[in-house]
């Protein structure tokens, strides 16, 4: 004889199961279905072959383009900060950058450059990478990309100074619009020491190949 919590068990798995799942489809579906309208929209068949799987290779590779959106850039510092007496400045030039420009989702890429003074504290390197990667794997502007980077370096370390160089070329630029194929974006924001020391700033610019002649 089954019991009657046994009985409950059945009852659930065959109601619910199915309304469970479904509904996981129905979220995961969704992306790939907006991708094959788009599809039609622009005059393809996403039933041809070579279309068939792209609603869900594009989906997946969204996803990982904008996965910074799940990330706590507080906590991926966290884990980098070292006891280190040392007040000279610390620059990782030419960190690789990828992001999406949030008014074309059309990718901009190019190079981060960092500098920060701090008395006792640094940051390993690798993490400034991972906090580079936070912030650009999301729909963003140039600009807002720099100031995020900097403004999150300061607080951890009490740093005295931070500055950050983005330079990168936009395809919203270079494949539409204006089609300006060489040109360059180059953002800047200086926090504390960097901001109100010219000598300060100009060491970091000199450093990081930017200095005006
Ligand atoms: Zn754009």
């Amino acid at each position: 004889m089954r019991s009657l919590w046994d009985s409950f068990k059945i009852y659930i798995m065959l109601n619910w199961t199915p309304v469970l799942f479904a509904g996981d489809k129905r979220e995961d579906k969704f992306m790939e279905d907006a991708i094959r309208k788009i599809l039609r929209e622009i005059g393809e068949d996403p039933d041809r072959e070579g279309l068939k799987n792209t609603p869900l290779r594009v989906k997946l590779s969204m996803e990982y383009l904008t996965q910074g959106y799940k990330e706590d850039p507080g906590k991926i510092l966290k884990k980098a900060i070292f006891h280190e007496h040392c007040d000279h400045m610390i620059i990782v030039r030419d960190i690789e950058l990828y992001s999406l420009c949030e008014h074309h989702m059309l990718p901009f890429f190019g190079k981060c450059h960092i500098g920060y003074i701090s008395k006792d504290k640094v940051y390993g390197v690798s993490k400034l990478a991972r906090l580079v990667d936070c912030f650009a794997r999301r729909l963003q502007v140039q600009e807002r990309l720099t100031q995020q980077i900097a403004s999150c370096l300061m607080k951890p370390i009490k740093a005295e100074g931070v500055g950050v160089v983005i330079e990168a070329q936009h395809l919203c630029m270079m494949m539409r619009g204006v089609t300006k194929q060489n040109s360059k974006m180059i953002t800047s924001a200086m926090l504390g020491s960097f901001r109100s020391e010219h000598a300060t700033r100009d060491e970091f610019l000199n450093l990081i190949g930017m200095a005006r002649s």
